[in-house]
């Protein structure tokens, strides 16, 4: 089972995965929460990349400005950290209404979504994060409210039960999720706006650094915040976090100015590689050619060799390793690219020739049908 090419001491050695405190970890961590409120940007020209989604939703705002009408609702999905929290305070300042902010999880009976719901006014924002996992009697009372703003309730039991109708201000809901796929059709379909946002680009995040850096007070030079910015892996949250242990580093070596060579001292001793991968990637891959020869594995056995639950791996881990080209997802499961042996300094296993492909299929046919070995397969 052991493959020659595995630096000894590699996934499968018994230590442990600690994907949750990793410092490129995608999820909101506590020491995130005073930065993110200060540095997300409050308008819509303040938001960096993105741009058709921004083009978009400013006609879209336009319009419902014009027609004094809400905006129509609003889902965004894609992986955590890339700003979809961010985008709904940006809609609901350009729109001049409030934002009320929940998410599936925390709605758990019909009463608390209509509580939240009646005590709306008109035109406001209501964000659900998380959406794909508001529970199903939840989202039943959630369809009509989205469709004609109203409420239908049912008031007593049995044979005396009835249902009355309670109008709602009109509101715009804006969804957010990481699993589009996993929420409802009839959920999905009851939006009329539908944005997926990517990961950014490392330009698009040097700029996000550089606009961190001056509301932290942070010197920083471009080339600097170029090498924080491509190993952030496109997200974000995580280049904010990496600009604020670099500026540890900087200020420790009793620099004025982050710089690159600095930035990249910093981030070697956090052990983010220069694509921004960090142990647990590189373990994450190097199991799957340990243990499956490269792949393709499934899904769930992964994640049980990793120690990782499934969704976590699809929500955070793959997305990044799958835009460098390391990680493809085929119907048989996960496979490991001949670019990802090359970042972890692998030797990726030879294809086989095609001529010695045919010439192991003419060997392996005479074995099999050529039983007496007199040159002639016999029927
Ligand atoms: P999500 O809700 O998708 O998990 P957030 O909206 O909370 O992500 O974004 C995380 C942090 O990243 C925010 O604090 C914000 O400062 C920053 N951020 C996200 N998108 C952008 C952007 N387009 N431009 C500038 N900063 C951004």
């Amino acid at each position: 089972m052991s493959d020659p090419h595995i630096p000894v001491g590699d996934a499968g050695d018994g230590s442990e995965f600690d994907f949750e405190n990793r410092i490129v970890s995608t999820s909101y961590t506590p020491g995130d929460e005073d930065a993110e409120a200060t540095l997300r940007p409050r308008r819509l020209e303040d938001y960096i990349g993105q741009d058709k989604v921004k083009e978009n939703l400013k006609v879209y705002i336009e319009a419902a400005k014009l027609r004094h009408e809400p905006l129509d609702h609003v889902l965004l999905y894609g992986p955590p950290g890339l700003g979809k929290t961010t985008l709904s305070n940006i809609i609901a300042a350009e729109l001049g209404v409030n934002l009320r902010v929940t998410s599936g999880p925390a709605i758990e009976k019909q009463g608390d979504l209509a509580a939240l719901l009646t005590n709306l006014n008109e035109g406001d924002v209501l964000y659900i994060d998380e959406i794909h996992r508001l529970p199903r009697m939840v989202e039943e009372i959630l369809y009509p409210a989205m469709e004609d703003f109203a409420l239908d309730i049912i008031i007593g039991k049995g044979p005396a039960a009835r249902s009355i109708r309670i109008d709602l201000p009109k509101f715009t809901l804006i969804g957010a999720t990481t699993r589009a796929g996993q929420m409802t059709t009839p959920l999905r379909d009851r939006f009329g706006v539908i944005f997926k946002l990517e990961l950014y680009t490392p330009e698009q995040l040097a700029l996000i650094v550089k606009r961190s850096a001056g509301i932290l007070g942070i010197s920083i030079s471009d080339d600097g915040a170029f090498e924080v910015a491509s190993r952030s892996r496109g997200t974000p949250r995580i280049a904010n976090r990496l600009l604020k242990r670099v500026r540890d580093f900087a200020q420790v070596q009793g620099k004025t100015q982050v710089d690159a060579a600095s930035a990249s001292y910093a981030l070697d001793r956090l052990e983010i590689d220069e694509l921004g991968l960090d142990n647990t990637d590189r373990r994450m891959m190097e199991a799957i050619i340990k243990f499956y020869a490269g792949g393709p594995v499934g899904l769930d056995t992964l994640a049980a060799t990793i120690g990782e639950e499934a969704v976590t791996i699809e929500d955070v881990y793959e997305p990044y390793l799958m835009q460098l080209g390391f990680i493809n997802r085929t119907p048989r499961g996960r496979c490991v690219t001949p670019l990802a042996y090359e970042h972890l300094g692998l030797r990726p296993p030879q294809p086989v020739h095609a001529a010695e492909q045919m010439q192991m299929n003419i060997f392996d046919d005479s074995v099999t049908s050529d039983s007496n070995g007199d040159g002639f397969n016999e029927e």
